[in-house]
């Protein structure tokens, strides 16, 4: 069913934060005998190494990958969470639309860690996890600031580093509860 789209620096705890969504749903959705599937997307899954972010066409590529992926796992069924940086504000836009077009209700989750604590839990990754520091530095120049003003990034939920856990509850009501806008209203 719906669309939970994570944002937020390289190494600021995305995919952590991922994880603690799809456990939250999945103990959720046993426990109202609700028989819905949770899938993760993530350069993990779709098998894309960090060195793509050294260049931007094959970073191109990989983007393309995950809205793919979106695509085609995103159905009334499912629940689907896209754990990339998505940190072009066009990108999020497309990843809305995709939800928008099967009506469907999608949230944006922020994963709000200041860059120099995310550049050091990056410089403790191993190295195979780990952003190069020049590309890391790129990346989060280039990153745009989710705003729950713009309709793409709205219902934004940020997530502080700090927080031991994901606001679950919140962000359940405003997926699974909430009603989706019907696909034919302008975006
Ligand atoms: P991302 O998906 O944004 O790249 P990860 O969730 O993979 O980030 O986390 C990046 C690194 O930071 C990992 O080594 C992870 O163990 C560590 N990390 C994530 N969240 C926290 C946290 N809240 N406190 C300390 N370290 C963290
Ligand atoms: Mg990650």
């Amino acid at each position: 069913m719906p669309l939970i789209v994570l944002t937020g620096f390289p190494s600021s705890g995305k995919t952590t934060r991922a994880k603690q969504i799809e456990q939250y749903m999945l103990e959720r959705l046993q426990a109202e005998d609700r028989p819905m599937r949770v899938h993760i997307i993530n350069d993990d899954s779709l098998n894309v190494s960090k060195e793509a972010y050294r260049e931007a066409r094959e970073e191109k590529k990989a983007r393309g990958a995950l809205l793919s992926a979106v695509e085609r796992l995103l159905t009334r069924d499912d629940i689907v969470i896209a754990d990339g940086m998505n940190y072009i504000k066009g990108f999020r836009y497309q990843l809305y639309c995709v939800a928008r077009g099967i009506s469907t209700p999608h949230c944006v989750v922020h994963a709000g860690t200041p860059i120099a604590m995310a550049k050091e839990w990056n410089t403790k990754r191993e190295p195979a996890a780990a952003y190069d520091s020049t590309v890391f530095d790129e990346l989060v120049t280039r990153y745009e600031e989710p705003d729950s003003k713009n309709r793409w990034d709205s219902p934004l939920f940020t997530v502080i580093y700090d927080d031991e856990s994901i606001p679950g509850d919140k962000i359940w009501d405003a997926v699974i509860l909430r009603k989706p806008p019907p696909p034919n209203m302008s975006t």
